[in-house]
């Protein structure tokens, strides 16, 4: 043992090799090295320890390394960790399967499983498309989304999110063109979706939507009757819905679905994320039975054409039926509830602070809107947020907490402590009033 801290040898040899996500490699710093996990702390190789604000990136829900869950994926992983889902079935994806419907309030809805969040939005479109495609309708083939929105990476799910953020603004003109509107948050909005879809329906597929919270767009909140009323119009104009669920859904926002809570229900949904409790990738595409219906036929080529090698994982659905098993037995959704009272009216603190545009939240996702002027004020706050013992992560705009729902208190008012904490300092350093 030395006293100096000790820089384990594959972070700078990996480092020189890895292509890491989001990350300017020429000017960012080196990475924290982590290298162990527990509820909500996350362990660096030098023996410092960081309260997790973030649930790397929005999905570990119960905290990390939940001993129900390592326990599911090891006994899994000892008797069958994956066999290939054409022509085999596995117990843990279909046991999935069969609960999740049940699990989210919903009737029965159909599962296909795949291993991202785009891609489970990808196979979201393509079921979409197919099912005009199926009926005959062969010219709705473009889908409809939201300024603010953001539903993946992949070049199909890029092509529907807000086209002026930061993720993927270079790729205008590559990816396929699709109609935006702007969410229909008040009867101007909804006059304006209606026109559109009025000229444009007939060649929709879908609409698709972060139901109650767009994430990656800035953590911005809409209520249910934007949610009704896209649903209305949907109905209307015989259109397709689709609920991205892969950030507001399994109890980010209170409820097992954000569309649960706004009470309105969707053609289609995504998954992911939190799925699993964040341990493994997995993701789930729902279609409801109308939906289902449409590929059933004696024609071979009316089935879903999809079928990623990974599909119906079963060490994968073993942990996401053992987070499901958490929500039950630790009732997680009133610790949602709890979380909720104890952050944002904490978080209230920050309101007035000099810099500050705004303060929101619901249910565990609690949001300060900082008047942030460039990357580099971002990258100081997330060094200064590290030296001060946590893992807050802002981006874009603004500083937030995603943080695991069962938190416990003192945990909790770490985070938020740091944040009141910081913000006035980020304020002076940067000079703002
Ligand atoms: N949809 C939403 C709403 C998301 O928040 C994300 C991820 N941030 C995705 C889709 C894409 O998921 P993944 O990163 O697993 O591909």
């Amino acid at each position: 043992m030395t006293d100096t801290p000790q820089t384990p040898d594959w972070l700078q040899s990996g480092y020189d090799r890895i292509w890491m996500p989001y990350t300017q490699m020429q000017t960012a710093p080196l990475p924290e090295a982590a290298v162990r996990t527990e509820g909500t702390r996350i362990h660096l190789s030098d023996g410092r320890e960081l309260i997790d604000g973030v649930g790397s990136w929005w999905a570990a829900c119960h905290g990390y390394n939940h001993p129900h869950i390592v326990e599911a994926i090891r006994d899994q992983a000892s008797k069958l960790p994956h066999v290939m889902l054409a022509g085999l079935a596995n117990e843990p994806a279909f046991t999935l399967a069969a609960r999740l419907p049940e699990a989210l309030g919903l009737p029965p809805y159909r599962a296909f499983f795949s291993e991202s969040g785009s891609v489970s939005v990808e196979v979201a479109l393509k079921i979409a498309a197919q099912y005009w495609h199926n009926k005959g309708e062969t010219k709705r083939k473009k889908f409809l989304c939201f300024r603010g929105g953001y539903h993946g990476d992949t070049f199909a799910t890029m092509s529907l999110c807000d086209p002026v953020d930061g993720f993927h603004a270079a790729f205008q003109g590559v990816v396929p063109g699709q109609l935006i509107a702007d969410l229909p948050e008040d009867d101007t909005t909804e006059a304006a979706l209606a026109d559109l879809l009025d000229r444009e329906a007939a060649t929709l597929a879908a609409v698709i939507v972060e139901p109650l919270v767009q994430g990656a767009g800035g953590m911005l909140f809409h209520d249910g009757e934007t949610l009704k009323r896209i649903r209305k119009l949907c109905d209307t104009h015989g259109l397709l819905l689709i609920f991205d669920e892969i950030f507001a859904g399994l109890g980010r926002l209170g409820g097992m679905l954000a569309g649960g809570l706004a009470d309105v229900r969707p053609d289609i949904l995504t998954l992911s994320k939190t799925l699993t409790g964040g341990t493994l990738p997995l993701s789930a595409t729902l279609a409801s039975e109308d939906v289902f219906q449409a590929f059933q036929s004696n024609r071979l080529e009316d089935c879903l054409m999809h079928g990623p090698t990974f599909t119906g994982n079963a060490l994968a659905c073993a942990a996401a039926n053992a987070s499901l098993d958490l929500f039950e037995s630790e009732g997680r959704l009133a610790q949602v509830q709890a979380l909720e009272s104890a952050m944002l009216p904490t978080l209230e603190a920050c309101r007035g602070m000099p810099g500050v545009q705004d303060v929101r939240g619901k249910g565990a996702i609690g949001v300060v809107q900082l008047d942030i002027g460039g990357f580099d004020e971002l990258v100081w706050l997330r060094g200064r947020f590290v030296e001060e013992g946590v893992f807050i992560r802002p981006f874009t705009n603004i500083v937030y907490l995603t943080p695991a729902y069962n938190i416990a208190a003192d945990d909790l008012a770490r985070l938020t402590d740091a944040i009141i904490k910081i913000v006035p300092e980020w304020a002076a350093k940067f000079g703002k009033k």
